[in-house]
Order: C-alpha cells, then structure tokens, then sequence
C-alpha cells in the first residue's frame, strides 16, 4: 500500500509537471479541492467526453444532448430533495479546529481494524513459511478472531446508526467515535464537538439584494437539469419511450472532506444521461445499461481485472436498484461511474412542485404515464484520474536507464503525432513543419526541435504522444521518415504520403466507438 501511495505521489506531481492538472490559482497557493486543467490535461479531458458523448449520442438513434445552465430555478432543489437531504455528517475537533466527515472517520476506523487483521495474516505467513495455511489461520488465531469481532461490531453499528428511523442517528455515531477512541489526526486529540448535518451544497444570490434578491444554488448534480427539460425534449423532438437525454456539465459540492487530487473535487464535471422508460421494464433496462456502460469502460484496455460492480444494498427510498463502476486506482477499488433505477421519482416530484403534468403518452396503449428513469452518471475527472493511473508508468529499459511513459489509449492522448527535425539545418525544420501542415486537420501535432532526438522522445513519452517522426538527411532525398512507437519504441522506415492512413485510424475515437457497436 506505502507503496502505491508514493506512485500516486508520483501522478500528482507528474499531471502538475506536464501541464495536465494544476492546483486551482496556483499563485495563491490553491483552493481547497479545486484544480484547472492544463495544455495536455484540458486535451485528454476533452477527448474523454468526446468518447462519452459519440458513445451515447452518435450510437443510440433515441439518445439526444442538452446543455442546460448551472442555475436553476430554486425549487427545482427543493423538489428534487437537495435541500432536505443532501448532507453530510460532520464533526470538529475543538483543539486542531479541524472539521471531517463523521462516517469517514468510523469507515477510516473500520479500514484500520481490516489493515490490521491483514498485518497479522502477513506476520503469520512469514513466521510459518511453507507450513502456513492461511485458511486454518484465519479461522483459529486468536488474535484474528478478536479483531474480526470487534471490526464486524462497529460495522454493525454504523449501519445502525447510518439507517436509523428519520435519517442517520447524530448522537449515535458520536458515540461510536468516543468508544472507539477515535483521535483527530492533527491534534491527537478525542476533544470533539457534536455531530452535525451540513448541506453540501454551495448557495448564492441572484440579483441585487434591492430588488428582492433570491438564493439559488451552483447545482450538485447535472441531473436535474434533464428532468425539468424532459418535457421541452420530448415534444420538440417527437421523442418516442424509450429514449435518452445526455449532458455534460459542471457540477459543485462542499466537500466536507476533500481528498486524493481530482478524486473528490468541489467543482467537477460529470457526463449523465438519463433514460426514461416504460413503467415495468425498468430492471431489464437497468441490466441493459450496466452492461453496455462496463464495456465503454472496457473498451479502452485496461484489463477487466480492474473494473468490478458494486451492488448497493441499501438504496434510496426511490430507487429499485443501484450499482457503482469501481476502478482499481491506486488507494484501491474506487467509485467512477453510479448506475441507478430512479423509477419515476424525479418527474413525479418536478410535477408536484411545479403543477405541470409531466406524462408521456403511450400511442401504443393509448394511456399516459409518468416515465421511469434510468441513470448512468459518471464523473469526468475522476475518468481522468483513472487513465492517468493506469497509463502511468516508470519502466526500466534494456540499457538501464528509465523512462516515464503514460501509456494513454491513443484515441485520448492529447498529442497524436510529434515531427522532429533531425537537426536545425539542411532544410529539415521546413520539410517536418511541411508534414505538420498537411496532418494538423487530422489530428492533434506537435513540433519540436530543441534537444537531442533521445530527449524530445522522451518528453513525448511522459505526455502519451503515441507516435512521433523524424525528419533526416535520407527525408530530404526521398520523402521517407521515421516513424516511432510509443509503447513498443519500435522504429521504422515509412513514406510521408503513408503517415496520414497509418495512425489516424488508430488515433481517432471512431476507432474506440466502433469496437461498441
Ligand atoms: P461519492 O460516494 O464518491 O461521494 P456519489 O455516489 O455521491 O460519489 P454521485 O452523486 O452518484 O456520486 O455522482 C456520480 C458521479 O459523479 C460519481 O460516480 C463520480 O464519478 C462523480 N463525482 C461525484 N462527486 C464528485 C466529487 N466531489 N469530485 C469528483 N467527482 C465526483
């Protein structure tokens, strides 16, 4: 684990020194959990939801966009259940004056009994060598089975409190931190205030407070957004059930605890598409869009062994079923994607607080109905982080030097293609800016002639550029180049009239849509 921890040190820093990810007013210092993307980062973002929105838009006849504003009308919130609930527990220590989240820190306390229970297994193992048996172990070691008790003890617990009658139980879950003997990280100390429901949501005002300013809120989610269009979709574009509504978009939370980079940010983006449906069919739907989302995540090759689906037990009051994308990043297997049976909920609610009827009329059966709804909902950064973690690598080459390369599916990295002159003479800087200003309608290029060839290779490299080409003495006679590799480092003889259909093909997103159909 130490371990993975200090390659996602590594990431962090690396997104910051290649220009993808930098910490929000940076001059400043930062903000807390807000960061700007960079030249390469703003590239690979943009790619990723090029790759969502063809995937949902171009594929599915019956899937259209939106772009709906940040700001919504404030009842939209109320009706949708923000207000009310959107909250997270959350508890100060009074001698660090530092704020968490309340079942943070009893999952953290749980996670410690896991680690140590693992510790003892480990300890176990080498002392026993070949004789261990880890099974037997686990089973009888008294140690073992004493850490097993009390961690399934305060698991039980907290699903207690978590799920008590009218919401999660405030002073229970102060209880369990007092009895477990829970410490602020900071201070060392259990002098805790009570625990407290905090909205996450951001608030503002819209207009002059003369003029009978209101609150509004930056929304928390994109969602919404597609609900309260439902009707103005359906009817203008003649939508027949079933059918979708993507977007993409900003959304805002106050994290109470903001942690591991652009995991869990105040301001992200997510891509969301909603799916209404006939009332009934819902389950069949549900399974449909889990599967068709798990190979979108897989088409892009990181190993199925790096993604898994996390069934929630527990759902929502309006929802029928509810499962998460995990993905193996570094600090372990991680929320990216949430697919949810929101059943008819939301436009239910919209219809109720705004008066209007919000139905869909069934020319086949000739009733009308509010439409059930199925959700795909993913976050773009935290798509981003996930590629970045699995693309990073420092691998040891023959000669015994190291490269960092960031092995970017070639659909996504920023840059397609580098032309290099060989050197600065001899006409080469024009003839490799000559195949630029043929290829750069086709795909992202770059040029670049400072440094020996060995280090702008490895530049391209750390930024996923998965082809880079060579202008040299021999281009200059016979309009060859060389063409390199990324991942292979392979190196080889091409014609330039060959370049344009050797890597577009590879390069474009069409190319990762087609393996979809
Ligand atoms: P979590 O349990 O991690 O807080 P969530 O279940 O609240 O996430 P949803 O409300 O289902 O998340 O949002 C859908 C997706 O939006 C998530 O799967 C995630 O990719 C992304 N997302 C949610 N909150 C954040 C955040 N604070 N920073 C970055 N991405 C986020």
């Amino acid at each position: 684990m130490a371990q993975q921890e200090e390659v996602f040190k590594k990431i962090v820093s690396h997104c910051k020194e290649y220009g993808f990810v930098f910490p929000s007013s940076d001059i400043y210092d930062g903000l807390g959990a807000v960061y700007d993307y960079g030249q390469n980062g703003v590239e690979l973002k943009n790619n990723i939801k090029q790759y969502w929105w063809q995937s949902m838009v171009l594929l599915h006849e019956n899937i259209v966009g939106i772009d709906a504003a940040i700001f919504m009308h404030p009842t939209t919130w109320k009706a949708s259940g923000h207000v009310d609930a959107f909250n997270d527990p959350l508890i100060d220590n009074r001698d660090s004056k530092k704020r968490y989240r309340a079942d943070v820190l009893i999952e953290d306390q749980i996670a410690k009994y896991d680690d140590k229970i693992e510790k003892e297994v480990e300890k176990a193992a080498k002392r026993f060598k070949d004789q261990f048996n880890e099974e037997q172990y686990r089973a009888t070691s008294p140690k073992v089975l004493e850490l097993v008790e009390k961690r399934d003890a305060l698991h039980k617990r907290f699903q207690e409190v978590m799920n008590a009658e009218g919401g999660i139980d405030l002073e229970g879950m102060k209880q369990i931190i007092l009895d477990e003997e829970i410490v602020c990280p900071i201070s060392g100390t259990r002098n805790w205030t009570d625990v407290r429901q905090f909205n996450l949501m951001f608030k503002t005002e819209m207009g002059a407070a003369a003029e009978g300013a209101s609150t509004i809120y930056l929304r928390p989610e994109t969602a919404q957004g597609i609900f309260v269009n439902y009707l103005n979709v359906q009817k203008t574009g003649r939508m027949k059930l079933p059918f979708g509504i993507a977007q993409i978009g900003k959304a805002f939370r106050n994290e109470i605890v903001a942690r591991q980079f652009i995991f869990r940010m105040r301001e992200f983006e997510q891509m969301e598409m909603q799916f209404f449906i006939k009332p009934g069919t819902e389950l069949d739907w549900f399974a449909k869009w889990k599967e068709t989302r798990m190979r979108w995540h897989q088409n892009l090759g990181f190993g199925a062994e790096n993604y898994r689906f996390h069934d929630h037990d527990k759902l929502a009051h309006y929802a029928n079923a509810a499962t998460d994308i995990e993905f193996h990043m570094p600090f372990g297997f991680k929320e990216v994607e949430g697919i949810h049976s929101r059943t008819n909920f939301d436009l239910g609610q919209h219809a109720k607080y705004s008066g209007k009827k919000i139905e869909y009329f069934d020319p086949e059966t000739n009733e009308s109905y509010t439409p059930y709804v199925i959700e795909t909902s993913i976050g773009v950064d935290r798509m981003f982080l996930s590629i970045m973690c699995h693309s990073y690598e420092e691998q040891q080459l023959p000669d015994g030097q190291t490269r960092t390369v960031l092995h970017l599916p070639a659909a996504l990295a920023p840059v397609k293609l580098a032309v290099f002159p060989l050197t600065k003479k001899d006409g080469m800087p024009e003839k490799a800016q000559e195949i630029i200003n043929d290829l750069r309608f086709h795909f992202n290029c770059k040029y670049e002639e400072k440094d020996q060839i060995g280090k702008r290779y490895r530049r391209m490299d750390a930024i996923g550029c998965p082809y880079c080409v060579t202008v040299d003495q021999q281009t200059l006679v016979d309009n060859t180049v060389t063409l390199r590799d990324r991942d292979t480092m392979e190196q080889r003889r091409v014609a330039i009239s060959e370049l344009r259909g050797i890597i577009e093909d590879k390069v474009s997103i069409t190319s990762l849509l087609k393996n979809l159909l």
